[in-house]
């Protein structure tokens, strides 16, 4: 049975704090300096004890074991006091070890004194004992350089060979021990203790290193060993005759213990890279325990043989062998099952955790995608907000009617608010109504229709001046929009205020509760916001171009406005093929009634003036204020005698009004006219303009209060062109004397 212990992957633990022996260096290292010195007085003694010197053989061999063993009791304690850590305890057990057997050596240098050679004597005890601690350095020196695995069956290993050593050396010395009884057994302890302690301690140095090493330890094993085969050849010897002093063996016990504290006190951790070495090593390590059981188990049958007559109880220790093996063997057999079970489950945590490892990578992966979506999401939202709103800026800003504008909010606010119906409301120009301008979703009201309230500021948005939620409708405590009725769902009201204004309000619904959020709920306000002051703008802009066309005191268009209106009108007028006539007037001797009157009086009469025009023209015809107390009148659809005819209309309305020019005080006015149309003049807006005023120099020149038509210079339709059109007498329709009247009141 061949079992092979697999090398532990172990790194060297620790090296010695000693340096490597270096012998040309003795006198500066204080360990080999004792050792050398040591080694000459050891070697002066060889030589007294060689030569009987003084016929004292016996007391110089005496000298030099006891000087031996204090040489390597020194060193060892030198060396260890130098050391650290596990080799300051390796160095402490062996340095017990040679302190035990120093005692030992002591005793027996005093038995011998005293002639007391009886076996066992006390000196036995103390060189046995010493044993018991180099084991246990030696153990120290294993532990830890061997896996958990091992460790057992290194130990295991180590029996295996101590009691095979302790099996040779008994049958080999059976007779001997059975004729000396317990005094022969005691003897034969020694090669039995040292050797085997050296070989038990040799299979744990080797069997604990990937690497051997260790090189001082093995020095000091073999210094065991040594020791106990000296004792072997020793006893072997007294068989036949005493070694007496001298005897060359003698000396052996001296170099053994000489070996033994060499190698404690120069021990290195260093590794041996040999490859020699390293296959001895292997080899020893796989074949030692199974040398030794094989070794034991043929000693078994040795003494089993009729011819050897053994002691029974010496048969103990090649059982124990047998034993031992056996409990290796299963030892190693669990431990692997250990080992296996440990990589198994190491294995499937590994296994499990990489499994973990790719969920969590999986679920992180996801986690980030998703962010990623709901990023890409919200910027797709962005962008398209950010895009309606500049869309609605836009269409808002080319919008020319206030429908374009809230038209525009109806396209926008679905966009940026969706599912969900809502409303424009504008406040009407008596602010007190709200119309529906624009709608949109189901159930919208219809346009131009006006919500049932008393009062635009009813609606809580308006009320407020920002945006109000109705979160609940149908909660009877939510105080709801007249303005925009809702049994269930949620009412936002989105006030459209610009310039202090109330403009209108935005209505938005939804059928769920709480439904806008407060991004939605800002939103729709800036949505409001801006179709408001689009709205404010707009009224503006009208506001002002009424006011720069409109002759404040009259309230009649003024030329800025008349000119491109008549404009228009003539293109229009010759585009349809109908004729347009325009009446220059100007009042007679106004100068003269305000110097009579006074200027408030010539302002009402201008006033007056105005509406008795306004009232004598038709509708489809527009006054004009020309300058200071001139005016001009557009006829549509007039030719040159209807022209003279509506002019002759208003001179005679003018015959008839009294002006109120004080207190009880009423003046008259007159006025003159001239006249010009399309069909006698032609289309040119100057050149009608300057006809019609030549017309009104002749009516002041004929002494005002009349009406004269500008000449033809066109003939009318189906006359005969004749040089006489070019200058026709003008048309005179009134020629009453013009002037001014006063009359008094009553
Ligand atoms: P004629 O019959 O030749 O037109 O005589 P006239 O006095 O009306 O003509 P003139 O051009 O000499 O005077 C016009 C007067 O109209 C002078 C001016 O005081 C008066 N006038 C012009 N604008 C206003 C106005 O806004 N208010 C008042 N009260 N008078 C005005
Ligand atoms: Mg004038
Ligand atoms: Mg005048």
């Amino acid at each position: 049975m061949t079992v092979t212990v697999p090398a532990p992957a172990l790194k060297p633990v620790e090296r010695s704090v000693l340096p490597r022996l270096s012998l040309a260096r003795w006198r500066d290292d204080p360990v080999l300096f004792v050792f050398v010195v040591g080694v000459a007085i050891v070697a002066l003694l060889f030589t007294l004890t060689a030569l009987n010197a003084g016929g004292q053989a016996s007391l110089w061999e005496n000298a030099h074991w006891t000087a031996g063993v204090a040489v390597a009791l020194a060193v060892t304690l030198l060396a260890a006091r130098r050391s650290e850590g596990r080799a300051a305890l390796i160095r402490g057990w062996l340095a017990i070890s040679l302190a035990v057997y120093f005692v030992g050596q002591i005793m027996w240098d005093v038995q011998v004194a005293n002639s007391y050679l009886a076996v066992p004597a006390p000196s036995d005890i103390f060189y046995l004992g010493s044993t018991a601690a180099a084991v246990v350095a030696l153990a120290v020196a294993v532990h830890g350089r061997v896996s958990n695995l091992e460790e057992r069956a290194v130990y295991i290993d180590a029996a295996l060979v101590f009691f095979a050593i302790s099996t040779g050396v008994l049958a080999l010395y059976e007779p001997t021990a059975a004729q000396s009884g317990l005094a022969g057994f005691v003897l034969l302890a020694y090669p039995i203790f040292f050797m085997a302690t050296a070989g038990a301690a040799l299979v744990g140095a080797l069997a604990g290193r990937e690497k051997p090493g260790f090189r001082g330890a093995y020095v000091a094993l073999f210094g065991f060993a040594l020791n106990g085969l000296a004792w072997l050849i020793w006893i072997e010897a007294s068989l036949t005759a005493f070694p007496g002093p001298g005897s060359p063996i003698n000396y052996l016990f001296t170099i053994a213990m000489l070996l033994v504290g060499f190698g404690a006190a120069t021990w290195t951790d260093e590794v041996s890279e040999s490859p020699i070495y390293a296959g001895i090593a292997s080899t020893l390590r796989g074949a030692l325990p199974s040398g030794a059981l094989l070794f034991s188990v043929g000693i078994l049958i040795f003494q089993t043989t009729p011819a050897v007559n053994g002691i029974q109880a010496l048969h103990v220790a090649p059982a124990i062998v047998v034993a031992l093996s056996l409990v290796r063997q299963w030892v190693l057999s669990r431990e692997n099952g250990r080992v296996l079970e440990q990589v198994r489950s190491s294995v499937e945590r590994e296994q499990l955790s990489r499994e973990r490892a790719q969920e969590s990578l999986d679920a992180q992966r996801e986690r980030a995608q998703e962010s990623l979506d709901a990023q890409r999401e919200s910027e797709t939202r962005y962008r398209s907000t950010v895009d309606t709103f500049n869309r609605l800026s836009e269409r808002i800003s080319f919008a020319s009617t206030d429908t374009d504008v809230v038209s525009a909010v109806a396209i926008a606010m679905p966009r940026l608010v969706p599912s969900c119906r809502g409303d424009v409301l504008l406040q009407n120009p008596s602010e007190d109504r709200l119309i529906v301008a624009a709608a949109w979703g189901d159930d919208r009201p219809a346009i131009g229709s006006s919500p049932p309230i008393d009062k635009p500021i009813q609606c809580p948005g308006i009320r407020r001046g920002s945006p109000y939620q109705i979160a609940d409708a149908s909660d009877d405590l939510s105080p709801g929009c007249p303005a925009h009725p809702a049994s269930q769902g949620s009412v936002l009201c989105v006030p459209m205020l610009a310039m202090g204004q109330i403009i209108g309000v935005v209505h938005l619904q939804r059928p769920e509760v709480d439904a806008f959020e407060i991004d939605t709920q800002y939103q729709a306000s800036r949505v409001a916001e801006q179709a408001a002051l689009a709205l404010a703008n707009a009224r503006l802009v009208r506001t002002m171009e009424g006011l720069a066309m409109t002759d404040p005191l009259t309230g009649l268009h003024n030329a800025r406005f008349f000119d491109p209106l008549m404009d228009r009108e003539l293109a229009a007028a010759s585009r349809e093929g109908r004729s347009l006539a325009v009446a220059m007037i100007d009042l007679d001797h106004f100068k003269q009634f305000n110097d009579a009157h006074g200027h408030p009086a010539g302002d009402e009469a201008l006033r007056a003036f105005a509406r008795t025009v306004l009232g004598a023209i038709r509708e489809s015809d527009t006054v004009a204020r020309y300058g200071g107390e001139e005016f001009v009148v557009l006829l549509r659809n007039t030719d040159l005698d209807g022209a003279a005819r509506a002019a002759e209309k208003i001179r005679t309305a003018l015959e008839l009004l009294v002006v109120e020019i004080g207190p009880g005080r009423f003046g008259r006015i007159t006025a003159s006219f001239g006249v010009a149309s399309t069909d006698a003049q032609g289309s040119d807006r100057l050149e009608l303009l300057k006809e019609a005023d030549q017309a009104l120099y002749e009516a002041k020149q004929l002494g005002r209060n009349r009406v004269v038509a500008a000449p033809r210079l066109i003939p009318p339709v189906g006359a005969a062109a004749h040089p006489a059109f070019r200058r026709e007498p003008a048309l005179v329709a009134n020629t009453a004397s013009p002037g001014l009247e006063e009359q008094a009141a009553g």
